[in-house]
């Protein structure tokens, strides 16, 4: 069944891509496990899925050592005092919300001796509960960058609202890859990461520029 369903969502993701005279290998897939067992992400994995997301510090910690050679994501929100349990393993944090989360980070990346790649998480949907950084809080920390030299810059993430109205979530998608391409005149080297869409919404993140997808119960089934 996870076979089928990854077959099924990564022949669609390619499928979009090209709906979007895009390379269809343009858009990568994250596979979110959170909740689910091991058995699950095992079965995943031998199907060929090597990127997992994960928004639970604890989990995180549970299932890399079970599986070290697949690339975990952190997807959830991140407090501080939890970064150095991922900080020697993570592949990528999408989550980045504030300053002071990406100077914890930049500290612990220099103690486990790598650097680790960030996505600055921005707040769309302007919800109560706020998301995310306002796109001049994301500016002033990559005129900054300099002062995080442990912290490799790969790109922006972002969550639509949940709701029904496609265009609420199409024009929300679209604001996010507007603000990507703002931030490429800082010539960034690797900042060539958009991490947008969910199993309800991926075909219009990927159509807004979407390069990376954050996909749960399509594959796994409901949590
Ligand atoms: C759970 C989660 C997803 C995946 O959601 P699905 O609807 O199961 O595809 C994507 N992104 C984040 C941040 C999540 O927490």
């Amino acid at each position: 069944m996870i076979q089928e369903n990854l077959d099924r969502i990564l022949a669609s993701l390619a499928k979009e891509a090209k709906a979007s005279e895009r390379p269809v290998d343009s858009v990568q897939l994250v596979a979110v496990s959170k909740t689910k067992p091991m058995s699950a992400i095992l079965e995943a994995h031998a199907a060929g899925q090597l990127d997992f997301g994960e928004n639970r510090v604890q989990e995180l910690t549970e299932k890399h050592p079970q599986l070290p050679a697949a690339r975990w994501h952190m997807i959830g929100r991140l407090q501080r005092n939890k970064v150095k349990y991922i900080a020697p393993f993570i592949h990528l944090i999408h989550s980045v919300d504030s300053e002071r989360l990406l100077k914890e980070i930049n500290k612990e990346a220099e103690k486990a001796g790598r650097r680790i790649n960030c996505l600055l998480q921005i707040d769309i949907s302007h919800e109560d509960q706020k998301a995310g950084l306002e796109e001049a809080e994301a500016s002033s920390i990559l005129e900054n960058r300099s002062a995080f030299p442990h912290i490799n810059f790969k790109g922006l993430m972002g969550m639509a609202s949940f709701t029904e109205d496609t265009s609420v979530v199409q024009s929300q998608f679209a604001q996010l890859s507007a603000v990507f391409k703002r931030f490429q005149a800082f010539e960034l080297e690797g900042f060539t990461e958009l991490s947008m869409g969910m199993s309800g919404d991926y075909p219009i993140a990927i159509a807004e520029g979407a390069t990376l997808v954050r996909i749960g119960s399509a594959i796994f089934g409901h949590r």
